[in-house]
């Protein structure tokens, strides 16, 4: 109490003016439509990883709750109709079976637009990411890491050159919605997935008039959509590689926007004493090395936040920074060194943690 009233006796009348206008604004906010602006929080698990959700509803409590199971079910539903490549019954499971079989596969016309999303990025950056790293992909068993950590076996250098065979973008035929894949070619969504589900929950949301406001993350990809009830700004926090309990600082946001990081630290296996972690570099087979240790995208679109994060872990901080910029996204990278890199326009939205100064 004392400490509050010494702060009231230091404001200024012009302080005061403005806090009296807020106040007015938050009132007349957290009475829209005669209703209260509830915040409903959920913590889940959808798509293998957390999801973390608040949502600002002009309606009750539970009706946000309703909203909110929506969202799993909408991110659930991508993953087991479409995205895994491990359940069966999915539309990627089905192409990938495919594979060899010389039939065009016809697509749903949700995946022929995200698998075209995914082959500009393909090309953008020059195969740094590539959705047919499959077979790659499971010869380092990455979803069996955080379970079976001990079952880790590293991948011999034949195995992994025989399986690079079958990886290249430029092989997969994508035409008038169908997908063919040359034999033995597997996809892999899982650079992209949670990004396409970020895309979809903006939909969702923008159909239910109760929500105002939410802030939604899906793993290492995070949705910012509509406002807060204060008129605040969003604060996205961005990991520190080096201790993950702390944030290295937070971008402010205000509105709808996509923030997508990919580092090493997310997910990793040690073997002999020695690291791996999940982001792979197509040309060898092997976790990327380029000198990073995550890459933070800020794009309108998950798709291609969550694609860009990875392509330009591959590519590291100097063509990351070309590629994110041919997309219109802002880009920021953390090096080994624990040099913070950042494109020009990131520097609006960023702000590093105090103890960085
Ligand atoms: P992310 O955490 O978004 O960077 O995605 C990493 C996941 O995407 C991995 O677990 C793999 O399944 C897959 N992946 C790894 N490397 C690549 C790559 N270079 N291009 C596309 N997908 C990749
Ligand atoms: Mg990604």
């Amino acid at each position: 109490m004392k400490q509050f009233c010494e702060k009231t006796h230091f404001m200024s009348k012009r302080n005061l003016y403005f806090t009296a206008v807020l106040s007015g604004i938050c009132a007349l906010l957290l009475t829209a439509c005669g209703q209260r602006v509830q915040t409903v929080q959920m913590a889940d698990t959808a798509m293998g990883t957390i999801v973390t959700q608040t949502l600002y509803v002009s309606a009750d409590v539970d009706e946000g709750e309703a909203v909110a199971r929506e969202v799993i079910a909408c991110i659930d539903a991508l993953e087991q109709n479409y995205l895994s490549w491990r359940l069966e019954g999915t539309e990627i499971a089905g192409i990938n079976a495919e594979a060899g079989s010389g039939r065009g596969i016809l697509l749903s016309d949700k995946l022929a637009d995200w698998l075209e999303g995914c082959q500009k990025v393909y090309a953008a950056s020059g195969g740094a990411f590539d959705i047919s790293v499959g077979s790659v992909a499971r010869l380092w068993n990455i979803d069996k890491w955080a379970v079976e950590p001990d079952k880790f076996k590293l991948p011999t250098e034949e195995a992994l050159a025989e399986a690079l065979q079958y990886v290249g973008g430029d092989k997969i035929l994508l035409k008038d919605n169908t997908i063919t894949l040359p034999e033995k070619m597997q996809l892999d969504l899982g650079a992209v997935g949670k990004g396409i589900a970020l895309n979809e929950i903006r939909k969702l949301l923008q159909e239910e008039e109760q929500v105002s406001g939410a802030v939604i993350s899906v793993g290492g990809s995070i949705l910012t959509y509509g406002s807060k009830p204060d008129g605040g700004k969003w604060n996205v926090g961005v990991v520190d590689p080096v201790d993950t309990a702390r944030n290295i600082g937070i971008l402010q946001l205000s509105g709808d926007w996509c923030v997508s990081t990919s580092g090493d630290y997310e997910r990793y296996v040690e073997a002999d004493g020695k690291r791996y972690h999940h982001i792979l570099n197509p040309v060898t087979g092997y976790p990327a090395d380029s000198g990073l240790r995550s890459v933070t995208i800020l794009t309108r679109s998950g798709l291609d936040s969550d694609a860009l994060s990875t392509a330009c872990f591959v590519l590291g901080a100097k063509k990351g920074m070309e590629l994110a910029k041919a997309f219109e996204a802002e880009a920021l990278f953390v090096l080994k060194s624990g040099e913070i890199m950042m494109t020009e326009g990131m520097k609006q939205y960023f702000y590093l943690s105090n103890d960085r100064n």
